[in-house]
């Protein structure tokens, strides 16, 4: 099975190219601002009783700007023209996601974000410890034996993380045939204490650097909110913050990642609970805040991961009541508060870890799944289409293969 694989990994410029990438953001900043603008004037122009004009599309607004660099863009010259030109690629693709429902309305990118980014097409090649970029030339990397090398790449982004720079390669590779791992199926929930709890009595701690960053997450969020509005001393705070931020989410990245691998790799189907929606969630506390970011991520990790080692993702209704419900007799509570760790069932008994009963119950809803899945155990995405699935289990979307490694 041939699969698209994204590797990211740190870059070390030197002050020339780090000025350079600095430089290539902006093109692509401006030109994304650029041609946000362009589109929201046509729109309003065709709100006019006037012929339509057709939106201009990231071709016409290439176009557009190559025409300004020989008069007002000059400064564009000195950067690749892939910047422009892809940043732009990039805002068709945000308008095409809004008006499919994907996603929300394109914004302006700010400049003070932190997090600039371009791509570049063209030959890219990775030798020990560097990446050859096109018009950039050769860019040491932080980490070396990360990247594949001698891989055929056509594209790459480098993007900015409060003051780092990474690079990120899209690769295709051959993966093995996959076999359904034996075994029970399980359930996981992703916890706020533990990082998950599986069905079968494993639970995934967070790692102690994780654990101690968001310790230290909160200690400066405080820290901010104590500092004078517009005073320098608060802004000093913040980039600390955005930085403290940064560090968490890669430690929570990798984290998952080891849970997620872990689980496709042994398990032969793996059910979580899908994510609830947006409107939703209700972030009280920072922890849960966290975790709920989090949990989008353990999905979307699960879900290219179980096809890339045969294993099979379920995932439960969000409203399926897996806190409330005994893993031992199915009785369902009226209520479970956050604060009860003990799941206690007044009708047998049963006294378990909160976040074991509710793995356990998750593991069940994979025997009320199996129906659904095809005799040869092939991928969701052959279900047969005359068996609808019984309520409260969703198909997994079968076709997420690009990740984010
Ligand atoms: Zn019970």
């Amino acid at each position: 099975m041939k699969v698209q694989r994204a590797y990211r990994t740190e870059l070390d410029p030197t002050n020339v190219q780090s000025r350079a990438f600095r430089r290539h953001a902006g093109c692509a900043r401006f030109a994304y601002n650029w041609g946000l603008q362009r589109k929201e004037e046509t729109w309003w122009m065709n709100q006019l009783p006037v012929p339509r004009i057709p939106t201009p599309t990231a071709i016409d607004l290439h176009r557009e700007v190559n025409a300004r660099k020989k008069r007002d863009l000059g400064w564009m010259y000195e950067s690749s023209k892939c910047a422009p030109q892809e940043a732009l690629r990039d805002l068709d693709r945000a308008y095409r996601n809004f008006f499919q429902g994907r996603a929300r309305y394109p914004k302006f990118h700010s400049r003070h974000s932190g997090r600039d980014s371009f791509r570049l097409t063209g030959a890219v090649r990775v030798e020990d410890g560097h990446v050859t970029l096109p018009r950039l030339g050769r860019v040491q990397l932080k980490e070396r034996g990360y990247l594949p090398e001698g891989a055929h790449i056509h594209s790459v982004t480098v993007s900015e993380r409060t003051g780092r720079w990474f690079v990120s390669i899209g690769v295709e590779e051959e993966l093995p045939i996959r076999i359904r791992p034996p075994g029970e199926p399980v359930g996981v929930d992703l916890g706020i204490h533990a990082l998950a709890t599986v069905s079968d009595g494993t639970v995934l701690q967070n790692p102690s650097a994780l654990m101690a960053r968001q310790r230290k997450l909160q200690h400066i969020q405080r820290e901010v909110s104590r500092k004078k509005k517009g005073s320098n001393n608060r802004e000093k705070a913040k980039r600390r913050l955005s930085r403290c931020h940064a560090k968490v989410a890669d430690l929570r990245r990798d984290a998952l990642h080891k849970a997620t691998t872990m689980l496709a790799r042994t398990k032969p189907v793996v059910v979580v609970e899908e994510l609830r929606p947006a409107n939703l969630l209700r972030n009280h506390s920072l922890a849960r805040a966290l975790s709920d970011a989090s949990f989008g991520e353990f999905v979307r990790q699960l879900e290219y991961k179980c096809e890339w080692y045969g294993s099979r993702l379920v995932k439960a209704d969000p409203f399926f009541p897996s806190t409330k419900r005994c893993s031992g007799c199915g009785n369902v509570k009226a209520e479970m508060p956050l604060s009860e760790r003990v799941y206690r069932c007044a009708v047998c008994g049963l006294e378990m870890d909160r976040d074991l009963n509710a793995a356990r119950n998750l593991a069940r809803v994979a025997a009320s799944s199996a129906e659904t899945e095809n005799a040869c155990g092939e991928m969701a995405s052959s279900v047969r289409k005359d068996l609808a699935p019984p309520p409260g289990i969703r198909n997994p979307a079968s076709s997420a293969l690009v990740a984010n490694v």
